[in-house]
């Protein structure tokens, strides 16, 4: 289901509401937070140094940051029209600050898909974006015998005969093939009976040929 892009709040576009005054008095407030939290470092004896002076940690504990969270909070909200802080669906907008957050899954560089992600859209992560996955391939292979196999994964050995996406590939080989009396078995047409490598090569080769412009012929249908 496609979701609606997330709102976010633009606190730089938010600060052109705001009167030069209350610019000022949420500007230094802002200031004081940053020292308040440093404060609180002093208190839980964070800091490196060996003396910590017991006057700033009880001014610390007795205040903590919430004096100056409380007075930041409604300086910023109380000027601001509510428009400005929620959007039209009533949900609160995400702080600018956050980054990138995928609109369909709510991910984010701090929280990324379980799968793995990365940005497919600006606002679109990539295991949440519709990208179809390549076709499988499949390999096909032939084993001295002239019995044809075909593997999800290229064969060792160099008897690869054609590759391509996997139904594709089995309709023509199943059509140039020659079939075994079992009704199952496909085989290359020649090599069987091939009586030394040099047949062998030649029934190969000639297979794999065959197998090309089968495709080739394929393609210019499908484009045609
Ligand atoms: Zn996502
Ligand atoms: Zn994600």
């Amino acid at each position: 289901m496609e979701k609606r892009a997330l709102s976010r709040f633009v606190g730089a576009e938010a600060w052109g509401f705001l009167a030069p005054e209350q610019q000022a008095t949420i500007g230094a407030l802002a200031m004081e937070l940053v020292l308040a939290w440093s404060l609180d470092d002093e208190a839980a004896g964070l800091t490196d140094r060996d003396e910590v002076d017991t006057r700033i940690e009880r001014v610390a504990r007795a205040f903590g940051d919430h004096v100056i969270i409380d007075r930041l909070t409604e300086e910023v909200l109380s000027p601001l029209p509510p428009e400005v802080l929620s959007d039209e669906t009533d949900n609160p907008r995400i702080p600018l600050a956050f980054g990138q957050i995928c609109r369909a899954c709510g991910c984010s560089q701090n929280d990324g898909c379980d799968v793995g992600c990365c940005w497919a859209e600006d606002d679109l992560c990539s295991a949440c974006a519709d990208l179809s996955p390549p076709p499988r391939s499949v390999y096909v292979h032939a084993d001295a015998a002239g019995v044809i196999r075909f593997l999800s994964m290229p064969p060792v050995d160099n008897m690869l005969l054609f590759s391509g996406p996997d139904s594709a590939v089995r309709e023509i080989v199943a059509v140039e093939a020659r079939h075994a009396y079992d009704g199952a078995t496909l085989l290359v047409p020649g090599l069987p009976e091939a009586e030394d490598s040099l047949q062998r090569l030649d029934a190969l080769c000639a297979f794999q040929t065959r197998l090309e412009r089968a495709w080739a012929a394929r393609e210019s249908e499908v484009l045609s």
